[in-house]
């Protein structure tokens, strides 16, 4: 490009200083500094059948020379080079920015060695490892299962979403996602590049959900642009043909001949080649998207692709969920009661052997607390996640269960004393879960979590962004979620919820409000997310379930970052809008002027060009858009 911009300029000088022969080497020269991608590519279109901007190019080039206007012809491929150049390198640019964010989300194993259970890097899986593969956990490694159930999904690899079971001896892939059950795993290859590399195949998978846009313009140009071709051979053969048989005046001035019907026609028809080439229409969607999702990506806002951008745009409404979500996730145990006789340290014991399976928050504090107190954890068999009640699971001989209030009624586990238990301590404020074994309630554990602080910030900013209405839906108990939902200035508060419930919520809000966001972090958001308008994950917290379940990722659990996502996916469409009138708007401005002859081919490049350039300009404005 550059040495295409000197040869431009060398030959510009000699033709203007009069030294015709000159300028037209020079313009040569440029030419062909210029003209082999357009051309290489103009080749495969022709090949294929499959006429593309590159051919209308060329086309346009050779007529020129053809017409032996050597500085046209130069300034045409120049210009489209430039143009082509800029949009690579929009692309080039997001493409890095999203591959940077991605490397953030960590992916690491848990294995058991020698009897301890460690938590290592992916990539540091042996073979022969036992990894723990807990509750929506995406999978680190390829293996078999060695202990428990599986249900996984494996649309990530293979794309069909309907979850798979697995029994011991099957074999699963790294990259899936275990759905409700905690298994062992027993690893047959390591992670070495596999993980990564498909990490990068999701990111691949993002660029490729621009396709929509892409797909239409390409099947718009495979019939247009042979059209094109058409009318501007129907404009040379039938213009000179109506000026000879005198139905209309010559084009050209001075006495009429053939020859100067045909070259003026052409000329005619290289304008409207050049004018009809499509390019700031092709790119003004495309990347407008790229800017906005790298601008996403660099504050830590993974957007899966511009479908799920342009759905941002439309949000009246957010939902959210609480644990993990507008509180920290750090829950920390803050009480604990036996029922019947039963010691706290018994109670803590049986809860913690439950949880050592359970990716949940609740289930971490409890097994955190429990070492702390230096209780011995257990193993539990056959783990199962009650998905927003609790979770249940062998520990020895017994049944062991632990979970809401709402579960134990619907168990009919909740005696008078249990009952009265856990009144005394949800009244507190603490998030209270209750432990049962064998059928008996054996105590209730009391839990807190600290509110985020940026949570009340992050609301207030939704609003000044155009949302309507937010709301929290949560599987916790009433007083603990109004408690917060109050300090964070919520318009609605929905509490003791599963996920099929918050699904129902999402709807009725939806119904209500018009297009909903939902943010969520565990296992138990993933429907709700999926269901929603627009799923928003925390990337951190947030478990792969979720983050695969989800449109937009916020890698730092920022809450902060929200009000931006709607803010940018409202300018990013602005953008497009104003880059889709300006397109359309020139095109059709230099194609009528075209085919009445008031137009030169420079101009008419140069309005091409010229609009892609203002598209792409346009466009990239959304990477410096301000916070
Ligand atoms: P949220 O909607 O706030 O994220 P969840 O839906 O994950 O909450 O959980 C709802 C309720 O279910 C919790 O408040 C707790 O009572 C119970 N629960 C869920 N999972 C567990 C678990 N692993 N151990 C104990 N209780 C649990
Ligand atoms: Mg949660």
């Amino acid at each position: 490009m550059g040495w295409g911009a000197l040869w431009l300029a060398l030959g510009a000088a000699a033709q203007l200083a009069g030294r015709a022969p000159l300028a037209t080497a020079a313009f040569a020269c440029a030419i062909a500094c210029s003209i082999r991608q357009p051309a290489r590519l103009a080749w495969l279109s022709i090949r294929s059948r499959r006429l593309d901007i590159n051919a209308l190019m060329v086309i346009a080039v050779a007529g020129a020379i053809a017409l032996g206007d050597w500085w046209e012809a130069a300034t045409v491929i120049w210009l489209f080079d430039v143009a082509e150049w800029l949009e690579g390198w929009t692309v080039r640019r997001a493409r890095a920015a999203v591959r940077a964010a991605m490397a953030i989300v960590p992916a690491r194993a848990r294995v058991r060695r020698d009897g301890a259970e460690q938590d290592v890097p992916a990539r540091d899986v042996r073979v022969g490892d036992l990894v723990i593969v807990r509750p929506g956990e995406r999978i680190a490694v390829d293996g078999t299962v060695h202990r428990g159930m599986a249900t996984v999904d494996q649309s990530p690899l293979t794309g069909e979403s309907w979850p798979v079971e697995k029994s011991p001896g099957d074999t699963v892939l790294g990259g899936s996602i275990n759905g409700h059950t905690a298994f062992d795993l027993m690893a047959t290859a390591c992670a070495t590049d596999s993980a990564a590399s498909r990490v990068l195949q999701l990111i691949e998978d993002a660029q490729a959900r621009r396709a929509p846009t892409q797909q239409f313009v390409d099947r718009f140009a495979r019939r247009y642009t042979p059209g094109v071709v058409l009318v501007a051979a129907a404009i040379t053969v039938g213009g000179p043909t109506l000026e000879a048989a005198g139905l209309i005046a010559p084009a050209a001035a001075g006495p009429w001949s053939i020859g100067g019907a045909v070259a003026a026609w052409g000329y005619r028809a290289l304008m409207l080649l050049v004018a009809a080439c499509p390019c700031a229409l092709v790119i003004s969607t495309p990347v407008a998207m790229m800017a906005a999702l790298t601008t996403a990506a660099r504050r830590g806002v993974l957007v899966k692709g511009g479908a799920q951008l342009e759905r941002a745009a439309g949000i009246t409404c957010v939902a959210f969920d609480k644990t993990g979500t507008l509180t920290h996730g750090r829950v920390t145990v803050t009480g604990i009661v036996g029922v019947g006789g039963v010691s706290a340290h018994g109670v803590l014991g049986v809860a913690a052997a439950l949880e050592s399976r359970s990716e949940h928050p609740i289930g971490r504090a409890i097994v955190t607390h429990a070492r702390a107190a230096g209780v011995a954890v257990g193993d539990g068999d056959d783990f199962r996640a009650l998905p927003g009640l609790g979770a249940e699971a062998r520990v020895g001989e017994s049944d062991v269960i632990v979970g809401s209030h709402r579960l134990f009624e619907e168990r009919r586990l909740c005696t008078p004393a249990l009952h009265a238990e856990f009144e005394a301590m949800a009244e507190g404020g603490a998030t209270t879960v209750l432990v049962g074994r064998g059928g008996e309630g054996l105590g209730v554990i009391g839990l807190g979590d600290a509110p985020k602080a940026a949570g009340a910030g992050a609301v207030a900013g939704l609003r000044a962004a155009g949302v309507r209405h937010v709301a929290l839906l949560t599987g916790d108990q009433a007083c603990t979620a109004e408690r917060l939902g109050a300090g964070f200035g919520l318009d609605a508060v929905h509490a003791d919820l599963l996920p099929a419930d918050k699904v129902a919520r999402i709807e009725a809000l939806r119904a209500a409000y018009g297009p909903v966001a939902m943010v969520g972090d565990g296992v138990n958001d993933a429907p709700a997310l999926a269901a929603a308008d627009l799923g928003i994950a925390m990337g951190t917290t947030g478990s792969h379930l979720t983050i695969e379940a989800a449109d937009v990722t916020l890698v730092g659990d920022d809450l902060e970052k929200l009000p931006d996502l709607f803010g940018l996916s409202r300018r990013a469409l602005s953008v497009i809008r104003a880059n889709v009138a300006i397109a359309l708007g020139v095109k059709l401005a230099f194609m009528a002027a075209a085919v009445l002859g008031v137009t030169a081919l420079w101009m008419a490049v140069l309005a091409d060009s010229g609009a892609s350039v203002i598209v792409t300009l346009n466009s990239l404005r959304l990477i410096r858009a301000p916070k």
